[in-house]
């Protein structure tokens, strides 16, 4: 194109998602949960009422939020709802990453920070994890305009106590810090246990793992109301109907019925410390898994090799090439079957 023209486009390099194969795989790669949402969200899909479609969602998504806030014991007023954490984590970078100074993550974790960093023209630093691809606390205890990161992180899978996010939180009381736990219904306690305690603090968690509820995109945030309110006008002056009229009545039968989250995360804590199992007899080492999904590395075969030859297979697993983390693949825990094919074809593909 040319330099006139291109001189005032904004250009990124974008975020790369996993693959979504559109024939059937035994699909590893973008920690879905391999089980369907709970029973009530089909029923509400199936009796949809489709006339209601041609009207606005509620903007303010109060039912859902409403579930939410009884859910977790929190106002109403603390509780923001967005289009998958996605879009929560980037309303968040927006309203509150507006320092000189640098917003930190870590070297090693979910790559979309760097985008909205990139995106939104936010300064940042990533120190460094340590040798064993632990979060250096320490690290952030420094000026900065903001800190976020995972917890389990992604995709180490490594989960830190909530004394250490508690560390983190009381060396930063000027700066908010956003907990992305995507993940923490695989791993222990949250951090919305410290939100009365700390003004600093957002946590962030999503219906896409533990609600299975990928499709659908709902993620949210759980702070004290005068950030949720920031967060809110953001999102007003961005696009006001976010959450679309039957992702809101899905996502409150999803929340209200705590059985059966409660027994598919068992499930699939129960098929992951089997892998475990499974992936330390075949030689393959990895950081203690608390996500649900492994990042492991055999010493043995190379990633790029392995990758390509479960990809044959009909096999998907996500795998980064290069740096550090080269020599690793991530794979998500599906069904106690489909890890069986995959320990099937590990079997040999080792012993050979
Ligand atoms: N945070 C982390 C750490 C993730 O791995 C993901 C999933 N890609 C997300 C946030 C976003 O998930 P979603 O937008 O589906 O809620």
């Amino acid at each position: 194109m040319r330099p006139e023209l291109m001189k005032n486009i904004r250009t990124v390099e974008p975020y790369v998602p996993g693959e979504q194969p559109q024939h059937k795989v035994v699909k590893l790669n973008t920690n879905e949960n391999p089980y369907p949402p709970a029973p009530g969200v089909r029923d509400i899909l199936r009796n949809m009422d489709t006339d209601s479609l041609r009207l606005y969602p509620d903007p303010t998504a109060e039912k859902l939020i409403s579930a939410l806030a009884d859910h977790y014991g929190v106002g109403e007023d603390q509780v923001f709802a967005g289009v998958g954490s996605d879009d929560v984590l980037s309303m968040c970078f927006l309203t509150f990453f507006n320092s000189d100074r640098p917003v930190l993550f870590p070297d090693i974790t979910y790559s979309f920070y760097k985008v909205w960093a990139e995106l939104y023209r936010i300064p940042y630093e990533c120190p460094a994890l340590d040798d064993s691809f632990r979060i250096v606390r320490e690290d952030y205890y420094r000026e900065n305009g903001g800190i976020i990161f995972p917890n389990p992180n992604a995709p180490t899978a490594i989960y830190e106590e909530l004394d250490f996010v508690e560390d983190i939180l009381s060396h930063n009381r000027d700066s908010v810090v956003i907990v992305d736990e995507a993940y923490v219904d695989f791993a222990g306690r949250s951090a919305m246990e410290l939100i009365d305690k700390y003004d600093n603090l957002i946590v962030v968690q999503t219906f896409s793992k533990a609600r299975s509820m990928a499709g659908m995109r709902i993620g949210y945030a759980v702070s004290n109301p005068e950030l949720i309110r920031c967060l809110n006008d953001v999102k007003y002056s961005f696009n006001s109907y976010t959450m679309n009229q039957t992702s809101i009545l899905c996502g409150v039968e999803a929340v209200r019925d705590t059985e059966y989250f409660n027994e598919s995360i068992r499930k699939i804590v129960e098929t992951r410390e089997w892998a475990k199992e499974e992936l330390h007899r075949l030689g393959f080492v990895f950081p203690d898994a608390r996500a649900n999904f492994i990042f492991a590395r055999h010493p043995q075969c190379d990633a790029d090799e392995l990758f390509e030859a479960l990809k044959k297979h009909d096999i998907y697993v996500r795998h980064w090439k290069g740096g550090r983390i080269g020599q690793y693949l991530r794979i998500t825990i599906g069904t106690r079957e489909e890890m069986e094919i995959l320990f099937d074809f590990l079997n040999k593909y080792v012993k050979k």
